[in-house]
């Protein structure tokens, strides 16, 4: 495998970031240079170097990626710059103004996903790796699919489409129709209808892969009456605007964090606020992630606030690993708790699990599957192990031992069996940076029992009014094809400490982009 350092000069289109990511999936992000024509001039002698370049043509345009595995010297790098030194690897793709009228043309349309697939058809040869995803390394892969869809295109049609003009597998290309047509009966299509997220920042201790905002609880107990003083601000000047405006709730979310980790008090007092405020959505979650944080009181009082789905999360069913990743529960704690929440009438339980955590092998998460499959939630959340950088485990991750991407294949796909084998079909999903085997997440779930939430945050085609620590909203303004966000700070004290500032971002967001 090649190594050393890898210049890239890009030309005749900015997308140096894309490039960055893209190509840091095949060599050292430390050792990769992307250049424009001005910096030419700093070249190590005897680096590899890429030139990546789009140029318009009379009835179209070219997308063209060029490898030279060692320039020596500037005579050799002015021969490439005046295209005198032939390349060792070469990909070429010419997109005609025809090809971009047909159906699925806005693809071809789209000058960094034809360059980023040239780029990624030099990378697969000169570093002798494929991707499973190809050139794409957004978050919502299956947008592309969806415009397919939109256009007409067939399941055969739609896979051929994607894997030409990004390099993807057929087996990724199949995955990502099949969650386009089914995240469609999720879709509510009415896009002046809203989704709302309440974010709960507090968690019964901090798991090992964390990232998110989240906060023993033990530690900051102080903070819980304070935090819901806030939320209940920033929670009514939301329900105001929507009434105002006269806005359908589509969905609502309660995540975090763990919800489920406030004392009952606090806890009963938070789904009594949210029922007051926004008591009328269509679908309303409650994510009980950690089941030692759940009990018969709290279940009744989700029960009791109209909550039409919970969320009860194993990551795994094994003792020793539970251990390892810092959850203080054991695998019978989640059983027990699933099966009283069927018992109390909860007809729609999801369970998050996860391929590739610290020290597990396929046996072991094979142990987790069949035992999910005893369970029979109505969802399943598959999650690709990622090592995010606000984590514990980012900064000691050499101490543990990770399965190899082939075993994190294999674990995605017995899970994808798994969840049939329940009578559920792919419905949402999403990648993220730095997943094991550059895979991705999948949510799964029995027909009509998905989370319109989660698909609505995939899509992007309803507004998203988000409240607490951390949580961002976004406004989508379909007439002009954009989203604008405002964040909440993220620290707990601080958005307690500086909660008028936070509604009045949300005032200032709401102004500028609702009529
Ligand atoms: S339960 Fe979720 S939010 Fe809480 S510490 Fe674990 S990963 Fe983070």
């Amino acid at each position: 495998m090649p190594d050393g350092r890898l210049y890239v000069l890009i030309r005749g289109i900015d997308m140096a970031y894309d490039a960055r990511v893209l190509l840091g999936l095949f060599h050292d992000r430390d050792k990769i240079i992307v250049m424009d024509e001005d910096s030419v001039s700093s070249f190590d002698a005897g680096s590899m170097l890429i030139t990546l370049e789009r140029k318009d043509l009379g009835g179209g345009f070219s997308a063209e990626a060029a490898f030279y595995d060692a320039i020596n010297g500037p005579d050799d790098l002015s021969a490439v710059l005046d295209g005198c030194r032939k390349p060792d690897l070469q990909a070429t793709m010419k997109i005609s103004w025809e090809e971009m009228e047909r159906p699925g043309g806005r693809l071809l349309r789209n000058g960094k996903i034809i360059c980023g697939t040239v780029l990624y058809r030099v990378l697969q040869r000169a570093f002798q790796k494929d991707l499973p995803y190809g050139s794409l390394t957004g978050v919502r892969p299956v947008k592309l699919a969806a415009i397919c869809l939109e256009d007409g295109m067939d399941e055969e049609q739609t896979v051929e489409l994607l894997r030409e003009v990004t390099g993807i597998s057929r087996e990724k290309a199949q995955l990502l129709f099949e969650v386009a047509c089914q995240e469609r009966s999720y879709m509510d299509g009415d896009a002046s209808a809203v989704n709302l997220y309440i974010g709960i920042p507090f968690c019964a201790s901090r798991c090992l892969y964390c990232s998110f905002t989240s906060y023993p609880i033990d530690r900051l107990a102080y903070l819980v009456e304070p935090y819901l003083d806030a939320l209940d601000k920033e929670m009514a000047f939301g329900a105001r605007w929507i009434r105002e405006n006269h806005l359908k709730i589509n969905s609502l979310y309660i995540g975090g964090g763990t919800p489920t980790a406030l004392p009952e008090k606090d806890f009963a007092r938070l789904l009594s606020m949210v029922q007051d405020y926004f008591g009328q959505a269509r679908e309303f979650t409650v994510e009980a992630g950690r089941p030692d944080t759940i009990n018969m009181e709290k279940l009744r009082i989700i029960k009791d606030s109209g909550a039409t789905r919970i969320s009860i999360n194993p990551q795994s069913m094994n003792d020793e690993t539970l251990r390892l990743i810092g959850r203080n529960h054991t695998p019978e704690d989640i059983t027990e708790k699933f099966h009283i929440a069927r018992e109390m009438g909860f007809d729609n339980i999801n369970m998050d699990i996860i391929a590739g955590l610290p020290g597990e092998d396929l046996d072991m998460f094979r142990q987790t599957l069949n035992r999910i499959e005893e369970l029979r939630p109505d969802s399943l959340t598959v999650h690709t192990m990622a090592i995010k950088r606000a984590s514990r485990l980012h900064q000691t991750v050499d101490e543990y031992a990770s399965a190899p991407d082939e075993v994190v294949d294999q674990m995605i796909e017995e899970a994808r069996q798994s969840a049939r084998r329940m009578g559920m079909k792919p419905y949402y999903l999403y990648r993220q940076k730095n997943m094991l085997a550059n895979l991705e997440n999948t949510g799964y779930a029995v027909p009509g029992k998905g989370c319109r939430y989660n698909v609505e945050t995939m899509v992007e085609r309803q507004s998203i009014l988000a409240f607490g620590a951390g949580a961002i909203t976004k406004i989508v303004i379909p007439s002009e094809n954009r989203i604008e966000r405002t964040d909440n700070v993220k620290e707990v004290a601080q958005y307690i400490e500086r909660i008028e500032e936070m509604i009045m971002r949300k005032k200032k967001l709401f102004a500028e982009t609702v009529c």
